[in-house]
C-alpha cells in the first residue's frame, strides 16, 4: 500500500546570519542570527492541499523554499517519500527537482522577458526531456489549454499579458515537467481580488484533475480556507496550530489563530477589515521572547507563558495547538 505521507518535516530549523555591525565586531560579540524556522514538524499527505498561513516574517516563505531545496535546512530534515532531500544526488536530485515544483508570487521576475511563451515552455519540456522534439508543439498547446490561455499566447512575450495571465504561464511552466507537488508561495497576493479567485480556482481544478499535492503559502485566510484541506498556522518560525481547515476556522484554539481570523478581510472589498492580526508589534526574530513567542501580544498570557514554551498538543477538537491554555479557551463558532 502506498504511504499516504509524501513529505515529512522533522524538527526543521533554518538560521540566517545577519550582517554584523562594526560595534559588535569590535566588542568581540558573535554575529547576530535570525531563526527563521524553529523545530517545524508536520506531514504533507499525497493529493492534499496544505495551506500555510501567518504574518510576514513568520517563516512561511522560508519553509516553502526549504521544501524545494532553494534553501537547505540547518537542522532537522525534510523527507520526500522517506528520503532526506538534503542527501539526494545525481539522478535522484534531478527527479526530485522535477517532481516538486515551486510557483512564485511574481511570475514576471521568473519569466525571461526576451523569450516567447512557446520558448519558455519548450525550455521547461527540454530540461527534463519530457517529450521528443516532434511532440513539443502539441504539448505546448495542451499546456496552454490546461491553464485556459488561448493558443496564440504561445507567440507572445511575458510583458504582453496581465498579472493573472502571467501566473497562468508560470503554472503551465511548472506543469510542463509533470510534477506531483506544487509549492505556491503567495501565488496571488499581488493580483486583484477577482483575478485571485480565477487563479485559485484554476489551482483547485488542477489539484483535483491531476491529483497534485499542493502547498499553498498565503497570508489571506479566505483563499486558504477556499483551497486547503488542512491549515498550518505559523508564528515566528514555529507551527502554533495545525488541523483540518474547517476545524481551524470553526474551533481555533490558539490566540494567534483567533486574532488572524478576527482580522481576516471580508470577501466584499467594501467591507475590508483593516484590523492588525494581533495587537502590538511582531517581536524581532533576532530576539525571541522566552516562553511562548506570542506572549508579548497575547491577551490571555499568564505567568507560565513567560517561562515555558508550549509544545503542540491535541485540542479537545482533535487538532493540534501550541498553547498552555489550549483546553481552556478552544472556542466553537
Ligand atoms: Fe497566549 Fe500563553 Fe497560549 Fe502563548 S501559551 S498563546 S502566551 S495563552
Amino acid at each position: 500500500m502506498t504511504d499516504p505521507t509524501l513529505i515529512s518535516l522533522e524538527d526543521v530549523g533554518k538560521v540566517f546570519p545577519m550582517n554584523s555591525s562594526l560595534l559588535r565586531f569590535m566588542r568581540g560579540l558573535p554575529q547576530s542570527r535570525v531563526n527563521a524556522l524553529n523545530g517545524v514538524t508536520f506531514e504533507i499527505r499525497r493529493g492534499e492541499t496544505v495551506g500555510i498561513v501567518g504574518e510576514s516574517g513568520c517563516g512561511k516563505s522560508t519553509l516553502a523554499r526549504c521544501l524545494v531545496r532553494l534553501h537547505d535546512c540547518d537542522s532537522g530534515r525534510i523527507r520526500f517519500e522517506g528520503n532526506d532531500i538534503a542527501e539526494l544526488e545525481g539522478a535522484n536530485r534531478r527527479q526530485f527537482n522535477r517532481r516538486v515544483q515551486m510557483i512564485f508570487q511574481d511570475p514576471y521576475s521568473s519569466l525571461n522577458p526576451r523569450m516567447r511563451v512557446r520558448q519558455i515552455l519548450a525550455e521547461a519540456l527540454s530540461v527534463h526531456r519530457m517529450r521528443p522534439k516532434a511532440e513539443i508543439p502539441a504539448r505546448i498547446a495542451e499546456l496552454l489549454d490546461t491553464v485556459r490561455l488561448p493558443s496564440d499566447a504561445a507567440d507572445k512575450f511575458p510583458h504582453e499579458f496581465s498579472g493573472g495571465q502571467r501566473q497562468r504561464i508560470g503554472i503551465a511552466r511548472a506543469l510542463a515537467v509533470e510534477p506531483e507537488v506544487l509549492v505556491a508561495d503567495e501565488l496571488v497576493s499581488a493580483l486583484d481580488v477577482s483575478v485571485q479567485a480565477q487563479v485559485v480556482n484554476l489551482l483547485l481544478r488542477l489539484q483535483t484533475e491531476l491529483g497534485l499535492t499542493v502547498v499553498f503559502v498565503a497570508h489571506d485566510l479566505r483563499l486558504v480556507r477556499h483551497i486547503s484541506h488542512r491549515v498550518v498556522v505559523m508564528y515566528l518560525g514555529r507551527v502554533v496550530e495545525i488541523g483540518p481547515t474547517e476545524r481551524i476556522f470553526s474551533a481555533a484554539a490558539h490566540p494567534y489563530t483567533q486574532a488572524l481570523l478576527a482580522a481576516a478581510p471580508e470577501m466584499d472589498p467594501r467591507h475590508r477589515n483593516t484590523k492588525p492580526a494581533a495587537r502590538g508589534e511582531l517581536p524581532s526574530p533576532l530576539n525571541l521572547p522566552p516562553g511562548c513567542a506570542f506572549n508579548t501580544r497575547c491577551p490571555l498570557a499568564t505567568g507560565r507563558c513567560f517561562t515555558e514554551r508550549p509544545e503542540l498538543r491535541a485540542t479537545e477538537y482533535g487538532h493540534m495547538a501550541a498553547c498552555h491554555l489550549v483546553d481552556a479557551h478552544a472556542v466553537s463558532a
